[in-house]
């Protein structure tokens, strides 16, 4: 690595020239400032002045620096600081603040780039085999640099590099567990049969359905088994969680670092700029003569996006606990929820009812010590299996899978290979479609995941323990649509076909409508 930055320190006067050669000792001085911290070996690389000067207010210095913990915009920092406290005390001149007027930084790359790219706050990044010359914008404000955006920048590069290589996503897929292969009654696409039976109409927007009496009344029956076999047994408690999400929560959360980077797809929620009737006269006018909705007349009186509709369910649900400290007695925290629906822009195609942009799914939250979310963990896995496999009398099987919330926020690690499932992780649950092809070689359908995430949210979130010892966090999700799609490829839509321990669970089924 290697960096060379021109800056200037804006004084609040003129300096005093005659008094260059004290400002010249006091310079001299700066040595121990910047190798405070830094080990004897480390500071042959660390960051030096190579030239300084000063003319009017502006006190003007050139560094470079090799690899070092204290590079030049750690430097001005520093300094900034000491000459504080210098000028002040010695000449009586302030310290307005600092400009940066040229960053030069050279990292050396493990590869070559395939496709040269700039990143925001840079001017340029020039490529060659071995090294990227990064050109940091001088414009760059300064509480950005306060906040550590350079170390940053220089991340991200390596970061986007890498990715260029590997790829983004290193999905990693590895089957744990496998229920007893089942006698198959059915080998027709559920959508097509549930759309046939006049259970299922497509809704008016992309990938949203009419879910019809029928349908509910079985979505209805699920919840029931779910309660009686997981959340009760388990003592699990059902609390509404908010499904309008603010950035604030994805902030923290981590979502908006993978926004529309392959795991995270939302659907923005705008607000009006006023509510004034005044304002929104001429669009409703528009509306009464045209009959039609002046879709670009309203964008234009709408506020950027606030946020986003539901993704993922459970990052709202932290900003209950955000901030607190908890009594240990508290833990564990067991919830769960299914008070609305979750949005995915769905990209691609048309979907079945099996891949919606409008879902409905039901959230398993829990919040404890270690061996408390472990032990949950473990034991919710279970409880879903003997549904899946007891109850619905699928043929599912369990796979241990990329964490979600890596998948989500972009930052997929690589994770070594073992033979047994790792404590943190995500296990999803994968159905056999038997309208897909034979077992081995065709897509099973994901139902329903369960993670053990570790302290990620809790750190997120600041969430402390009474006791203080570290908090962790589990959760898993699956959708109604993605079991019922299940149930029907596996079961189709003749009752009589149906598991006695599933219809226990259907009092009456609705009679569809019939369209003529
Ligand atoms: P996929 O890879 O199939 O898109 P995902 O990895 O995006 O699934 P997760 O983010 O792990 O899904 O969400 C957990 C659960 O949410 C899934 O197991 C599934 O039950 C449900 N789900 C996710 N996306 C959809 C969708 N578009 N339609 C219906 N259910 C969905
Ligand atoms: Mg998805
Ligand atoms: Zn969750």
């Amino acid at each position: 690595m290697h960096f060379q930055m021109k800056m200037i320190y804006q004084l609040s006067s003129d300096f005093p020239l005659d008094r260059k050669d004290e400002l010249s000792e006091i310079i001299a001085q700066t040595t121990s400032v910047l190798h405070k911290g830094v080990s004897e070996v480390d500071q042959e690389t660390s960051t030096k002045i190579s030239s300084w000067d000063i003319s009017g207010s502006s006190l003007e210095f050139q560094f470079t620096a090799g690899e070092t913990r204290v590079a030049p915009h750690h430097a001005i920092l520093r300094l900034r600081k000491y000459f504080k406290t210098t000028l002040g005390e010695r000449f009586r001149v302030g310290l307005r603040g600092f400009k940066i007027l040229e960053y030069k930084i050279v990292i050396s790359l493990d590869f070559p780039t395939n496709t040269p790219f700039k990143l925001p706050f840079t001017q340029e990044i020039l490529f060659n085999e071995k090294e990227a010359t990064i050109i940091i914008d001088p414009s760059i404000p300064e509480d950005l640099l306060e906040k550590g955006a350079i170390d940053r920048i220089i991340r991200l590069v390596n970061d986007k590099i890498h990715q260029q290589r590997y790829g983004s996503k290193a999905e990693h897929h590895r089957i744990l567990f496998s229920s007893p292969q089942k006698q198959e009654v059915c080998s027709s696409d559920p959508t097509e049969q549930m759309v046939k039976a006049n259970w299922l109409k497509r809704a008016a927007h992309r990938n949203q359905w009419i879910i019809t009496p029928t349908l509910t009344t079985l979505t209805e029956a699920i919840k029931n088994i779910m309660v009686d076999h997981l959340y009760k047994p388990l003592g699990f408690d059902q609390m509404i969680i908010p499904k309008l999400v603010p950035w604030d929560v994805w902030k923290r959360s981590g979502h908006s670092e993978g926004i529309f980077q392959g795991g995270f797809e939302p659907y923005f929620v705008v607000a009006p700029q006023t509510a004034d009737p005044k304002f929104w006269e001429e669009v409703a006018d528009h509306v009464k003569i045209t009959k039609e909705i002046p879709r670009e007349l309203i964008a234009s009186k709408v506020r950027p996006p606030l946020g986003g509709l539901s993704f993922a369910q459970c990052p709202p649900f932290y900003w209950w606990l955000k901030g607190e400290t908890i009594s240990d007695t508290t833990f564990p925290i067991k919830i769960f929820d299914w008070s609305g629906p979750t949005y995915r822009y769905e990209s691609g195609s048309a979907y079945g009812f099996e891949r919606v942009d409008e879902l409905h799914r039901i959230e398993t939250l829990f919040v404890g010590f270690p061996e408390q979310v472990i032990e949950l963990g473990a034991q919710v896995r279970d409880k879903l299996k003997f549904i899946f496999n007891d109850i619905l009398d699928l043929e599912v099987r369990g796979s241990y899978v990329t964490p979600w919330w890596q998948a989500h926020s972009g930052d997929v690690k690589e994770e070594k290979e073992d033979t047994k499932a790792p404590t943190v992780g995500t296990i999803d649950f994968e159905a056999y479609m038997p309208y897909r092809g034979n077992r081995k070689d065709s897509d099973w359908l994901e139902i329903q995941n369960i993670s053990v995430i570790g302290s990620k949210y809790p750190k997120a979130f600041n969430i402390k323990s009474q006791s203080g010892d570290q908090l962790w966090s589990g959760c898993g999700g699956g959708s109604f649509e993605r079991f019922l799609t299940a149930f029907i490829a596996q079961k189709g839509t003749d009752l009589s076909k149906w598991p006695e321990s599933f219809l226990k669970y259907v009092d009456k089924l609705p009679k569809p409508i019939e369209f003529l």
